[in-house]
């Protein structure tokens, strides 16, 4: 259950929870053309709340919304005040937030003349997505049976809302099947991404993650390639085929929701040793300070509220 809070951002007011209602005929109900975000507020180690990297979060959902021809009918300096002004009305010291931008009622099938643009902004708490144990001890994944979007069928640039029937079958499927994960191959059968989270393989100190083209390309995979960067190891934007992840020493999700999560088994077969590795321990270290303004060189990543 998501826990509660006092109001939600609806098209520019703020309104109570329990009123922040749409109607049946929502649009993007029925056809699923919307976008959305996922982003997290932290509580820093000074007791100040941050927004992690959220020029970038209102950037990609300005971007989403243009990739799908939906005039969002807020500027983004208004979006980003009305994101940081519902976690404080919500008195929220860390938050996952979700923004979305959607069509809305009075007009049906697939084709609308008027599009009726409407933006909401939740936020709640939300602990770790992938589980605690799976941060510290790493989850196991099985490779699905269901592609990733094609870059020409839903395109992978937008967070948009109907793509994520591809990642909602494929994580069904993985739970059902007893792991907790689900990686998805692209068209051409190489490794693409989790059902909401990049991929990072280490093989003798090499890292690497799969090209922008056949994923989303996220935010929190932006901050772990810079960090690695600065740990001075070299991170290559390279195809990889699943045996080659069976193979690598280690590997690793990143997403907003999942923020660095370990991978310790892909297909039964164990990744390394089993258990999160060097590189991924520190990236995650390293992230898990950043995020709480330990790490003073990426503090341009944060906004404080
Ligand atoms: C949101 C998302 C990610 C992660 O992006 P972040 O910006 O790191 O949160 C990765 N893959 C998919 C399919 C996503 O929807």
């Amino acid at each position: 259950m998501i826990q509660q809070v006092e109001k939600i951002w609806m098209d520019g007011k703020f309104v109570n929870w329990k009123d922040a209602n749409i109607h049946v005929l929502t649009h993007t109900l029925h056809y699923g053309l919307g976008v959305f975000e996922g982003i997290r507020c932290y509580k820093c180690a000074d007791g100040r709340s941050e927004v992690f990297r959220l020029k970038e979060h209102v950037d990609r959902l300005f971007e989403s919304a243009h990739i799908c021809q939906m005039d969002i009918p807020f500027s983004r300096e208004e979006i980003s005040e009305a994101i940081l002004e519902i976690l404080r009305v919500n008195k929220l010291e860390e938050a996952y937030i979700r923004p979305i931008v959607f069509i809305g009622d009075g007009e049906m099938g697939i084709y609308v003349k008027n599009y009726d643009i409407r933006v909401a902004i939740a936020a709640w708490a939300w602990g770790a997505y992938l589980g605690d144990e799976g941060i510290q001890r790493g989850i196991r994944v099985k490779v699905s049976s269901f592609t990733r979007q094609h870059v020409n069928i839903s395109m992978t640039k937008s967070k948009t809302c109907g793509s994520y029937v591809n990642s909602i079958m494929a994580k069904r499927e993985a739970i059902l099947a007893g792991y907790d994960e689900a990686l998805l191959l692209d068209n051409e059968g190489y490794v693409s991404e989790g059902s909401g989270e990049n991929i990072f393989i280490v093989k003798n100190g090499v890292v690497k993650t799969t090209p922008r083209s056949s994923v989303l390309s996220g935010i929190t995979r932006d901050s772990v390639i810079q960090i690695l960067e600065d740990q001075g190891k070299t991170v290559k934007e390279e195809s990889f085929t699943r045996d080659e992840l069976y193979t690598a020493d280690e590997a690793f999700f990143t997403g907003t929701a999942a923020e660095i999560t370990p991978i310790r088994e892909v297909d039964d077969r164990s990744v390394g040793n089993g258990s999160p590795g060097p590189v991924s321990k520190k990236v995650q270290e390293i992230y898990f300070r950043a995020v709480k303004g330990e790490e003073p060189r990426y503090n341009d990543w944060l906004s404080y509220l």
